[in-house]
């Protein structure tokens, strides 16, 4: 690779995204990593670490993305990429042994906490769930008190949640879990390493739905995860060659053509996000607006002391009228808006917008007129006046 490790630390993030993960500087090398279409490479005797062996084992096409989220994410590591976010869930999963403890956000990703749910059905691990944004509650979940209670092995993070936007005190929690003896996994994917970097604030393995910011574009299926710890990152690799949940290389070709672009997207789209919010919580037709940009957000201060921005997700909960119930308005909203996209997801260059609670995996908690918005790189003003038009539409 082109970059040598001493030179990447000290560039800053922005430069990263571009630099990183290309091929060597030697004549006639193309500027861009190929995509390498193979399932089998040459090769006799022992297979030995540094063998590529078989296309389950490697691929030269995963080696740049791999090597430059490592680096944002400010590992000495590579990354590891799956064939989704959820494939990298279940994988970092495999982290709590047999029977052991898992402490989850109440508010999780809904795929993750099905997951873990239907893991806990089965007796592989116990699950106890929390409000991650109340850090006792979290500490008492990792090492509860009395002679027969068991610690936590694994302390899952996100923050912010999707789609509550909670926000987690992540240096306090990850300090509580390494004192009650668990690992910390936390979910980076609505932040990016652009504006939160977990293992810095004491996370051991970050993950990443690679579908969202980092591919960016809408167009690949696609999950990471990043550790500086030899023995996990060995424990993951395993589980991903064992259990063959790796990604195509076309997919991660593209993945790393997004990322190039991410810090320019992450800049424009956090700045709108902070525009939306801000206009939208003066609108009378929406009761309440979750952004922890916003300064009366209850994470907001926490969200100011360990990120660098606030991401570009908004959610909004209709304020109810008469005659119809918040889950009609919020779906009235979404079908009257002619630019935001009607779709679920986030993180593109595209703005979309969803009412949640019309995924039935959706917890109960999440109120059912709650409508999240992704916001995405078209002209603020354009994003606006959309929503605007579409808020004038609702009856009542
Ligand atoms: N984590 C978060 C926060 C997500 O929002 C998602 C998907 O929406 C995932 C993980 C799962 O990723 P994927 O859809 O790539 O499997």
């Amino acid at each position: 690779m082109s970059l040598s490790e001493q030179h990447a630390a000290g560039l800053s993030a922005e430069t990263m995204v571009v630099a990183a993960g290309r091929p060597a500087r030697e004549r006639d090398q193309p500027v861009n990593p190929p995509i390498v279409l193979s399932s089998t490479y040459f090769g006799t005797g022992p297979l030995g670490d540094g063998d590529r062996g078989y296309g389950r084992y490697s691929n030269p096409t995963w080696d740049p993305f791999e090597e430059a989220l490592g680096q944002l994410e400010g590992s000495e590591l590579p990354a590891l990429l799956y064939a989704s976010g959820l494939a990298a869930v279940s994988s970092a999963l495999s982290l709590v042994p047999a029977g052991g403890v898992l402490v989850m956000p109440t508010h999780s990703y809904a795929g993750s906490l099905v997951m873990a749910t239907e893991l806990a059905q089965k007796g592989a691990l116990e699950l106890r769930t929390v409000d991650i944004a109340d850090t006792a509650a979290v500490k008492a979940a990792l090492a509860p008190a009395g002679p027969d209670a068991r610690a936590a092995s694994m302390l899952w993070l996100e923050s912010p949640t999707n789609p509550m936007l909670g926000i987690a005190d992540i240096p306090a929690l990850t300090a509580a879990a390494h004192a009650a003896g668990a690992i910390v996994v936390t979910d980076n994917t609505f932040s990016t390493p652009l504006v939160q970097q977990p293992l810095k604030l004491g996370s051991d393995v970050v993950l990443h739905s690679v579908t969202k910011y980092l591919a960016g574009h809408s167009d690949v299926v696609l999950g990471a995860l990043v550790t500086s710890n030899p023995d996990i990152r060995a424990a993951l690799l395993h589980h991903r060659t064992i259990h063959g949940a790796i990604a195509g290389p076309f997919e991660a070709w593209l993945a790393l053509r997004g990322l190039r672009t991410l810090a320019l997207r992450v800049e424009r789209s956090q700045a709108s996000a902070m525009v939306l919010a801000e206009r939208l919580s003066g609108e009378a037709r929406v009761g309440s607006v979750r952004f922890p940009g916003l300064p009366g957000d209850p994470g907001h201060e926490r969200a100011k002391a360990q990120m660098t921005g606030f991401g570009s997700i908004v959610c909004i909960e209709l304020a109810s009228s008469s005659g119809q119930n918040g889950a009609e308005a919020a779906d009235q909203l979404v079908r009257a808006t002619e630019l935001w996209l009607p779709a679920t997801s986030l993180g593109g260059v595209e703005s979309l917008i969803e009412r949640r609670r019309r995924h039935t995996a959706e917890p109960e908690s999440v109120p059912e007129n709650l409508v999240r918005l992704s916001v995405g790189v078209e002209n603020v003003e354009d994003l606006w006046a959309d929503l605007k038009q579409a808020l004038g539409r609702l009856d009542g």
